[in-house]
């Protein structure tokens, strides 16, 4: 192959593109789905947050119905209280009729566990319960804020002395017709509304309740808060916020270490708090569970689609690339007969398979082209531009074949060296463009005497020529050569210079059966020698084996 080899080395380095195909087809790829993932991921987290923004919403509703119903049942035993002490003042009934007619009053109220009416020296007088009476309770701040303020009072949430269940007091003072005081109603609240709370809270939501008192003790609670009964929880971050605000929310960890989203309410009348609380796991169960799957399928689709974006470029970009890479390379390897468009290609390639099959065969054309130049050139450069015959470089390689040959077929390899006698003179006597025309006349005349056997009639130089005539002996070889000397010189070329008086030439005649030890160099010497002999001998002759063979009648 020549100048039309193509090219198919490595781009230097710093022309490579800084990202393959397919790394730019993978980065697409994200780029497409990236939104897709953080929408997804996007949603289930709003998701996550409507649910614990749902899940505050019910705590806080749970904890405000508790204290409502709370604040009712005291309203109630406010008025009880009142009722009470006013009767009390107004008919104050016998020692053995008042604890009958107070078990009477509160057997229709469930929330009220005791009503008593203790002395002004604290002494229980009459109580439903007749293990309260004598009960000293002047102690109780209760008691004492009752005779104080002369008005309602509420005790903060207590362990009661007489059954250690958590309970709260009312308090009014009785108040004589004279404005002085004569002792005080207690009734002593059940805590039975937080159990409803608690069984409903369970029911609607799986919801722990918690009532703490104004020191930071569990006073009562739900059942799976039972443990915790009575215990201070002062250190606690969810204890610590509630007591510092009348109502809220918290997501902590509760007294059994249960991370749980807390509403509290502050029960009215008391320092006591009221918190509800759903474990934030249980929330948020179902939904986290969703968000890891989520993400996970994110992870998987997004493998999906790399290594779709993988082998997609690979077979619908990289493959038919490397395809016609192959073909280019085949066409440099001078492959001009592969085409591209053989195969079949998506709409994108396949102008540029038919670019390069058009290139393809282009080359081939101009290749073929190049071919017949160079024959051409070949041909003339293997021609004498004078006579038109052969050169000496023609025959220098002629000779080697022939030579060749004939020691391969052990035949004989005749050569002729011819010269034109006296040529110097008649050139000079008729001038060079005569010389010429006469040159051209005489190489004629020794391819038409010669034109079966010689395979090669070339011009040896100035005015020799030289014939090579394979498989004739030198007799025939001198016989043939001896009719071309008689053929110059019937041309009749005037030569005035020359004995003759026409041109005349003489003829050197070898034949060799090729030996192991001669080369065509000894046939070309031995022929010129015998030239040189007929020289010797006059011109106008033919020398065979340096002996003369014919000579002209001159
Ligand atoms: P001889 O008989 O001994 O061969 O004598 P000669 O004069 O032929 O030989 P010589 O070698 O002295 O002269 C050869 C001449 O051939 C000299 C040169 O002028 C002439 N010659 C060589 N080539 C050309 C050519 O291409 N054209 C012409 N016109 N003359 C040429
Ligand atoms: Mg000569
Ligand atoms: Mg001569």
């Amino acid at each position: 192959m020549s100048g039309c080899q193509v090219n198919l080395e490595p781009l230097p380095r710093r022309n490579r593109p800084i990202l393959s195909i397919r790394a730019r087809l993978i980065v697409l790829a994200l780029l497409a789905i990236t939104p897709l993932m953080l929408e997804r991921v996007h949603g289930l987290e709003k998701a996550r947050a409507e649910r614990t923004e749902r899940a505050h919403s019910d705590v806080i509703e749970l904890a405000r119905r508790g204290v409502e119903a709370q604040r009712e049942i005291i309203y109630t035993v406010r008025a009880l209280v009142q009722i009470v002490s006013r009767v009390y003042v107004k008919m104050p009934p016998e020692p053995s009729t008042c604890n009958q007619y107070m078990t009477d009053l509160t057997s229709n109220i469930p929330w009220i566990r005791n009503l008593s009416i203790a002395g002004t020296d604290g002494r229980i007088k009459c109580s439903n319960d007749s293990l309260a009476i004598g009960l000293n309770v002047s102690d109780r701040p209760h008691f004492q804020d009752a005779l104080t303020s002369r008005e309602f009072a509420l005790s903060d949430y207590m362990i009661n002395r007489l059954n250690q269940v958590p309970s709260v007091i009312a308090t009014f003072p009785v108040i004589k017709d004279d404005g002085s005081l004569g002792g005080v109603v207690l009734a002593v609240i059940n805590l039975q509304w937080i159990g409803d709370l608690a069984a409903t809270a369970a029911n609607h939501s799986g919801a722990s309740v918690l009532l703490l008192d104004g020191g930071g003790s569990l006073i009562a609670g739900s059942p799976d808060q039972e443990a915790y009964l009575g215990k201070r929880f002062v250190q606690y971050a969810l204890t610590q916020q509630m007591l510092a605000n009348d109502e809220g929310s918290i997501t902590a960890p509760g007294f059994d270490g249960v991370n749980r989203i807390f509403a509290y309410v502050r029960v009215p009348w008391t320092k006591a708090r009221l918190a509800v609380g759903l474990d934030e796991n249980a929330v948020h169960s179902g939904i986290d569970h969703e968000i890891d799957f989520a993400y996970l399928q994110l992870i998987v689709f997004g493998l999906f689609v790399l290594l779709v974006a993988w082998f997609g470029g690979e077979q619908l970009v990289v493959r038919p690339i490397r395809s016609l890479v192959r073909t280019a390379a085949r066409f440099g390897r001078g492959d001009l007969d592969a085409r591209a468009s053989q195969e079949p290609w998506v709409a994108e390639f396949a102008p540029l398979a038919a670019a390069l099959d058009d290139m393809a065969a282009k080359l081939a054309a101009r290749e073929e082209e190049l071919q017949i130049a160079n024959e051409h050139l070949e041909e003339l450069a293997s021609l004498d531009g004078l006579t038109g015959l052969a050169n000496r470089r023609a025959f220098d390689r002629q000779i080697e074949r022939e030579w060749q040959r004939a020691r391969e077929q052990r035949k004989p390899l005749a050569l002729m060296m011819v010269d034109i006698d006296h040529f110097k003179l008649f050139n000079d006597r008729y001038g060079h463009v005569a010389g010429d025309t006469c040159l051209r006349a005489v190489g004629e005349t020794l391819s038409l005497v010669t034109l079966e056997e010689a395979v090669l009639v070339g011009r040896y130089g100035g005015e020799e020529f030289a014939l090579l005539l394979p498989g004739l002996d030198v007799e025939r070889a001198a016989a043939l050569a001896d009719e071309a000397r008689k053929a110059v010189e019937d041309l009749f070329i005037n030569h005035a210079e020359s004995p003759c008086s026409y041109v005349t030439i003489s003829v050197g005649v070898e034949s060799m059966v090729p030996e192991k030890y001669q080369t065509a160099a000894d046939l070309i010497e031995a022929a010129d020698n015998a030239l040189y002999d007929a020289k010797h001998r006059g011109r106008n002759n033919v020398v065979a084996h340096i002996r003369p063979f014919l000579r002209a009648a001159s």
